[in-house]
Formats: C-alpha cells, sequence, structure tokens
C-alpha cells in the first residue's frame, strides 16, 4: 500500500520538470517516510482490542451487545498467548554469568537423565535433584506432554522448572548445598464467564455447543433438578443462560468454576438461580426472591412400583369398612429403603398397632410425617434423633395390618392429615430476614450480568461478590 502511495505521490508533481532528480528523490523520501508515521500512528490508535480486555462491571447494564458466546469462546481460545521476552541478543559474558534456557516437552519414556543427556548436560545432578525432598519426585516421574524448562552454564543444570499443571510449577535451583527444590503454586485468576444456548436435543449435547463443560452442566443439574426433571420435562426450544466463573492463568481459560446465577425456561416457564453465600458460610442457591432451590420435601419417599391405595376415604381391605384413609400407600418390594422427606426430628419410633414397625418425624413447628408397616427399623434411631432429608429411616414390609409389602406414608400440616401428593410443599430454608435486603441486592446486580447476555467479562478481582 506504502508503496503505490509513494507512486502516486510521485506521479502527483510530473509537471514540475524543472526540479532536478536530485530533489524528487528527496521529495520521494521524504514523503515516502511521512507515510510511514502516518500509517503506524493509524494503526496504533485502531489497533483491536483483544477479547480479554477486562470489561469494567460498572458498565451501563443496558449495553448493545452483539456478539455470541460462541464467538466471545472462540476469540478467547485464539487469544495469543503473552509473548515469551524476546531472547534478543544477549552478549557472550552475560551468557556465562546467568546461562541459558531450554524448554523441553517430556516425550514417552523420558526421564531426567535421558533428557540431560540429549541437551548435553552433564546428568551428574540428577541423583541429587530426584531425592532432594517429596516434591522431587516429580522429576523421578516425568509425564510426556510436561514441559521442562533447564538453565544451564557451561553444560552443567543451574536452575529447572516443571510444570505439573497449569500455574503448578515444581522449581529447582542449584546452591551451594546442592539442589532446592520447591513447588509453586500461581493461584489462577477469576473471570467471568456467560453461555446461553438452546436445547436441542439433550442438555449435555446442547450445553456443549455453547461451551458449556460436564462441571457446568453437572451443577445446572443440580441447581434446578428439585424443579425441573430434565430426562422428562426438558423439550426442544428450552433455553438457558449461566454466568459462571472460569479459573484462568494469562488470560487462558484452565477450568470452569462456580456457577453464579442461572435461568433455565422450561415449556415457556422461567426457572432463575442465584448462588449466595450467606453470613454464617453456607452457599446455596436461591430463587430471586429469596428462597431456597431445593424443595423442603422429597415429594416421594420411596422408590415405589405403583400406588396401591390414595388419600381419602375407603374401603378398608382388611378391616372391610369405609375408613378415611390418612395417607398414601406406596408399593415397593419388601426391604425396600424409605427416606425421610425432610429434615427434621424422630418423634416416635417402635410399634404402633395396626400401623406396625413405623416411625414419625416432626420437621420444623408445623410438619409431620409418619411412615408404616416398615419391616425393620433403623438400630441408631431414638425419639429425639435428627435425620437429614434422604437418610434411611427403615425398610418396606407389611407388618402390622397390611396384606402386601408397601409404605404407608402421611404428611401432617398443624396436626391435619393432607394428601402427600397434592398437598403444597414449603420451599426449603428461605434466606433468613436479617440477611434478606443484602442477598436481594445480590441477586439482582447478578441476574442483571445475566441479562447482560452474550457477554464474556472479565473483572478484577474484587469486582463483584465472590461469597467463597
Ligand atoms: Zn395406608
Amino acid at each position: 500500500m506504502s508503496l503505490m502511495m509513494v507512486d502516486y505521490k510521485a506521479k502527483a508533481k510530473p509537471n514540475e520538470t524543472s526540479i532536478s532528480m536530485a530533489r524528487r528523490t528527496l521529495y520521494a523520501v521524504l514523503g515516502f517516510m511521512a507515510l510511514i508515521c502516518f500509517a503506524l500512528f493509524i494503526s496504533l490508535r485502531t489497533a483491536p482490542t483483544t477479547a480479554s480486555m477486562p470489561i469494567p462491571l460498572q458498565q451501563p447494564v443496558d449495553a448493545e451487545v452483539h456478539t455470541t458466546s460462541t464467538e466471545w469462546l472462540a476469540a478467547v481460545d485464539d487469544d495469543p498467548l503473552p509473548h515469551q521476552a524476546a531472547q534478543s541478543t544477549e552478549d557472550e559474558a552475560a551468557e556465562k554469568e546467568t546461562g541459558v534456557w531450554q524448554n523441553v516437552t517430556v516425550q514417552r519414556a523420558d526421564t531426567l537423565s535421558r533428557i540431560f543427556h540429549r541437551l548435553g548436560l552433564s546428568t551428574k545432578p540428577v541423583r541429587n535433584l530426584i531425592t532432594t525432598n517429596a516434591s522431587a519426585k516429580h522429576l523421578d516421574n516425568l509425564k510426556p506432554g510436561q514441559i521442562l524448562k533447564i538453565r544451564s552454564i557451561d553444560h552443567q543444570v543451574a536452575e529447572l522448572s516443571l510444570t505439573l499443571s497449569a500455574g503448578h510449577t515444581l522449581e529447582a535451583h542449584k546452591t551451594d548445598a546442592g539442589f532446592e527444590v520447591q513447588e509453586k503454586i500461581i493461584p489462577l485468576e477469576k473471570r467471568l464467564a456467560f453461555g446461553k444456548g438452546e436445547i436441542r436435543d439433550s442438555l449435555f449435547s446442547s450445553g456443549k455447543r455453547v461451551g458449556l463443560d460436564q462441571n457446568l452442566l453437572a451443577q445446572l443439574v443440580e441447581i434446578f433438578g428439585w424443579n425441573i426433571d430434565f430426562a422428562l420435562d426438558l423439550k426442544p426450544h428450552d433455553t438457558f443462560r449461566v454466568l459462571y466463573e472460569e479459573k484462568c492463568l494469562d488470560g487462558a481459560r484452565i477450568k470452569t468454576g462456580a456457577i453464579l446465577a442461572a435461568e433455565i425456561v422450561n415449556r415457556g416457564k422461567p426457572y432463575q438461580a442465584v448462588r449466595y453465600t450467606d453470613r454464617s458460610g453456607h452457599t446455596r442457591y436461591f430463587s430471586p426472591d429469596g428462597y431456597g432451590m431445593h424443595q423442603a420435601f422429597l415429594r416421594t419417599p420411596v422408590n415405589f412400583t405403583r400406588i396401591s391405595s390414595h388419600f381419602g376415604l375407603r374401603n378398608h381391605p382388611i378391616l372391610h369398612k369405609m375408613r378415611q384413609h390418612q395417607g398414601v400407600d406406596y408399593a415397593a418390594p419388601h426391604g425396600a429403603p424409605v427416606q425421610a422427606t425432610a429434615d427434621g426430628k424422630v418423634v416416635f419410633v417402635g410399634s404402633r398397632g395396626g400401623y406396625g414397625k413405623a416411625i414419625e418425624l416432626q420437621h420444623g413447628a408445623r410438619y409431620s410425617t409418619f411412615y408404616a408397616h416398615l419391616s425393620r427399623l433403623p438400630g441408631n434411631l431414638r425419639a429425639g434423633s435428627a435425620v437429614k432429608q434422604g437418610q434411611v429411616i427403615g425398610f418396606v414390609g407389611r407388618t402390622g395390618l397390611a396384606t402386601n409389602p408397601h409404605l404407608h406414608y402421611e404428611f401432617r400440616v398443624d396436626g391435619i392429615h393432607r394428601n402427600p401428593l397434592t398437598v403444597s410443599l414449603p420451599r426449603k430454608s428461605p434466606i433468613a430476614d436479617s440477611q434478606k435486603p443484602q442477598f436481594i441486592a445480590h441477586a439482582k446486580k447478578m441476574i442483571k450480568l445475566l441479562n447482560m447476555h452474550e457477554y464474556k467479562i472479565s473483572v478484577a478481582a474484587g469486582d463483584y461478590p465472590l461469597h467463597e
């Protein structure tokens, strides 16, 4: 381009025939130099900013964004690695003093001795190196693909560094007393990242297409699994958006971290979740209005084959009288484990007339559950014992008045029997009132970030509350 411009310049003055050849040449050279300067100036001004350039969080949230997350991820992948300082012309004296660095990629069946030998270095220090301390064992167990950097002076190893994983190196320095070996860990930077997509087939393959890895997808299932059955409920055209942490080194993604906020729209119904660590240090996911994502109660206490008797009025199979059935009967194989449907406390455990072996749990002030006809009760539960949701509290049987193995399950609210299949279950521990304003503010910020979509954002540590 510059040459063309010079041509043009030269042709721009064809009528000035009086100017001597020397002056014309001088003008051409000066013009050329000016053009070079101008081109340099322009290129510096318009040099594209790199994809990993930090974008301050304070940026207005209605900022227009056009890139898609996949473009973003591609852009990040194309990020040039930080430039290795150019080993420019070191003079020989300096080289004698500081030595030379060589980088080696460990090959299959490589040992330290082999590598030293290959590089023409003395293999004498190898024994000393690999017996220095526990960390040095890595040097005796090199793995193909590892990067070994060696500084040597006059064919003697002075220093080496072995990359064990991103940000984790083993470094050895020669001292008067031999080699000093230590592991160094560079903390990975955290970066905010975003991914969004639409369900085409499974969540797994749809997520993978937009750069969400297995870690993030497993988290999504864990967060929303209480509201959405990922095997049955998810439909094509359902959408998901995820704001998550990435762990980076020198701007390159090393691994994905925790989901900070996410949304799934399932059959038109949006579910949102925000990660929050409360003052006592517990990290959980909440809906933006401050309720736990998990339900307080499992819907069913046993893996049943069928419901053999519903809640309500019925002709009792053994007593042959119309009686109110106070619970639901779940037919299940003899010995199938029965789970506590919520965290709680045992209020009764033992035999209770026609109910046979039974256990009753109290959950907070208002709720209680009752499990009957059990074949066996765990020996470690007493009245007053605490139980966790999902804990096995007995095994299906047919003790008491029962014809076939089944679990009789009752659900009471304020002492009144309710149908366990239809009762509206309380949501798990909403955020404490004292922490609610802080949570709501945090949730708003996270949902705003989620809405900034199609965006990959680098944030300096401390710019947003991480709640680790
Ligand atoms: Zn029953």
